[in-house]
C-alpha cells in the first residue's frame, strides 16, 4: 500500500535525503511519507509518525525539485 514508485538503487543506504526522528526513529527518505510543514522561514519536517518536527536545516535540497500542480 505504501509502495513507492522509486526502488531502483540504494534503498537501503541512508543517503542524502534522508530524515531519521530522534524521538521515535521513524527513518525515510524526504519524498516518503514525512509532512512538509511551509512558512515564511521555510519548510519544515514534520514526523508522519508521532508529530515531532525535524530539523531540516541539515538538508541543502528540502523541497522536491519539480511540483507541478
Ligand atoms: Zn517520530
Amino acid at each position: 500500500m505504501m509502495n513507492s514508485s522509486d526502488n531502483d538503487h540504494n534503498r537501503t543506504i541512508q543517503q542524502k535525503g534522508t530524515f531519521f526522528c530522534f524521538k521515535c526513529e521513524h527513518s525515510g527518505h524526504f519524498s516518503q511519507d514525512w509532512l512538509k510543514i511551509c512558512d515564511d522561514s521555510g519548510c519544515s519536517i514534520v514526523c508522519p509518525n508521532c508529530g515531532v518536527k525535524i530539523d531540516q536545516r541539515t538538508v541543502q535540497d528540502p523541497l522536491a525539485p519539480a511540483e507541478a500542480d
